[in-house]
């Protein structure tokens, strides 16, 4: 398939005097893909068109039309007839979709990860967490949806006579605009409890991943979801992401958290609710117990997973001083040793950054800490002998506040060490930043580990691991504390946020009513009577 697809060609020779591989010749994409998939873009057939780049070489792979702010309204107002349809329909019937799609996605990994890995430059590993996510999800809302939104009874106002249910109504149609980094995961796996819970979605992917979204739509499509229920528009984020956001019953945006900010503000002053998943300064802490050959195994993959530009990777690892040396030796070693490349394929164990402008960010948060004295450990050089935006894996030590890596995310291959004496400095250092995201902690004790967990100001804590365990535990919500988001994604709260709470309450009898001939004053004290009763049981 990927020959066939991309008409790529690979090369296995080493670079001299490094691990690192070339890049493959420039790509060619079998046209009749993107011209299928522009028909699932809401847009007119003689609509402009945007070129889809990949930053193995820099090339255009295929072109994809824009569509217009009158799109994203036709968007709107197809979706809304089409849901009240949708959200006839049983929560288990919707359900089966999500199981079908299950399938289709694991079926059809070679072909997703290469569309991936084309778009996104990261290499295959990296792109292969993408589609367990998307697998993960879909399998979570298909098997737990059904109890999540389920009529829940409550005690009544008046036991036995006021009978209360509550019901999750869903909100109508949900936006969803997403960033580039993680094509597949961030383009779909929002949508998915948002449509099982009975809304429709008009969906904005971002430029650099629209191919991969637009495959995963059409597998949506192939495993049974009606066609007008998600709607994709296509075009830049200042005007058609906007417009798609200011239309939506509710608002789901992952991004930067300067441009979260901007869209919370938009949905505020419209009193929709959203759902914000943002940036990250993450921290992992090594303490003296810690397996340190699992750790520095553990913080390759976490620090630079998709080159740096996933928003839970590393980019702060905070050793004790015990152990802080014997962990650098394992780390670096490795780190040294790692494989950078363009190959559509498993052999390489980091890839390309995205663009120009992710390369320009890395070089100048290193440059900088370079010039206030900070020390390079490994890296710290771009490589544009195999990729215009390749960057070396990069270890920092001898970080300080005026460096602009300190606080700020760099969003790249970039990690700065730092070495405490005690689990509550390393505390104190982890919650020192404005944002709240994902932490990991490292001790062999896991009462210890738990116990430092409890006190990071974070959403998501891995204890001996770095990112995944708590991203691929489906039931349990994830998202952003402080300045890294607003909602979670994942478990009750990742499918609840989709709906609103309606309270149904039928009342028997007349309770409420003084009785003919009883003074109101005796009835109140027989209400009040009934209220201590109650408060004798456990029963609200
Ligand atoms: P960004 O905020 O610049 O853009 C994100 C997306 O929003 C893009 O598709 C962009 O076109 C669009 N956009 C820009 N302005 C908009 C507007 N006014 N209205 C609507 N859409 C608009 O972020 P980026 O630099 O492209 O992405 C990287 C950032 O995303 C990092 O900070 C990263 O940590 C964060 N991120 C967070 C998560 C998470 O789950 N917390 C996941 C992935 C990425």
């Amino acid at each position: 398939m990927t020959d066939q697809l991309l008409g790529m060609q690979t090369t296995d020779t080493e670079a001299p005097g490094s691990q690192h591989r070339p890049s493959p010749a420039p790509h060619v994409v079998d046209p009749t893909l993107p011209a299928r998939l522009a028909r699932r873009v809401r847009a007119a057939g003689d609509a402009p068109r945007f070129d889809c780049l990949t930053p193995f070489t820099g090339g255009v792979v295929a072109t994809l039309p824009v569509s217009t702010v009158a799109d994203v309204e036709q968007a709107y107002d197809a979706a809304r007839v089409a849901q009240a349809r949708w959200a006839a329909r049983s929560v288990a019937d919707r359900a089966k979709i999500l199981l079908r799609y299950h399938d289709l996605v694991l079926d059809h990994q070679g072909e997703l990860l290469d569309l991936i890995q084309l778009e996104s430059g990261k290499a295959r590993r990296h792109a292969f967490e993408e589609v367990l996510d998307v697998a993960g999800v879909s399998r979570h809302y298909a098997r737990k949806a059904p109890d999540y939104l389920r009529p829940r009874r409550h005690l009544g106002a008046i036991p036995l006579l006021t009978q209360s249910t509550e019901l999750h109504q869903p909100r109508g149609v949900v936006g969803v605009v997403g960033p580039w980094n993680y094509p597949l995961s961030m383009s779909i796996t929002d949508a998915l409890p948002a449509l099982i819970a009975g809304n429709a979605v008009v969906l904005r992917p971002d430029e650099k991943a629209s191919l991969t979204a637009l495959r995963a739509v059409e597998l949506l499509d192939q495993a049974g979801l009606p066609r007008d229920i998600l709607q994709v528009v296509l075009g830049p984020g200042r005007t058609i992401g906007e417009a798609v956001l200011d239309r939506a019953d509710y608002v789901m945006y992952t991004g930067s958290t300067a441009t979260g900010r901007k869209v919370a503000e938009r949905a505020a002053s419209r009193l929709v609710g959203a759902s914000l998943e943002l940036g990250g300064k993450n921290a992992m802490y090594v303490a003296d117990d810690a397996s340190l050959r699992h750790a520095a195994e553990s913080a390759v993959r976490s620090c630079f997973s998709s080159a740096g530009q996933l928003c839970i990777s590393i980019e702060r690892l905070i050793l004790h001083e015990r152990i802080a040396d014997d962990f650098l030796k394992h780390f670096l070693t490795r780190v040294r040793k790692m494989t950078l490349g363009a190959e559509l394929d498993w052999g390489v164990d980091m890839g390309s950054l995205i663009s120009q402008a992710q390369l320009d960010r890395v070089t100048q948060h290193v440059e900088d800490a370079r010039a206030k004295g900070a020390t390079v450990l490994a890296g710290g050089h771009a490589r544009p002998e195999l990729g215009p935006y390749f960057y070396e894996p990069t270890v920092l030590e001898g970080i300080t506040q005026a460096m602009d890596c300190r606080m700020n995310e760099t969003f790249g291959p970039v990690v700065s060490i730092y070495r405490v004496s005690s689990d509550e400095e390393a505390i104190t250092l982890a919650n020192d930043t404005n944002y709240g995201l994902n932490a990991s902690v490292w001790s062999k004790d896991t009462r210890r580990g738990r116990h430092i967990a409890s006190q990071l100001r974070c959403g998501t804590v891995n204890v001996n691991e770095g990112y995944i365990a708590a991203w691929g535990s489906n039931g349990s919500p994830m998202g952003g504390m402080g300045e890294s988001g607003l909602g979670r994604r994942h478990g009750a709260e990742g499918i609840l946020k989709y709906t609103e709470s309606q309270n149904i309450s039928v009342q028997h009898g007349t309770p409420f009513k003084v009785p003919p001939g009883v003074p109101e004053k005796v009835w109140a004290r027989s209400m009040a009577t009934g209220m201590r009763v109650m408060k004798g049981f456990r029963l609200s």
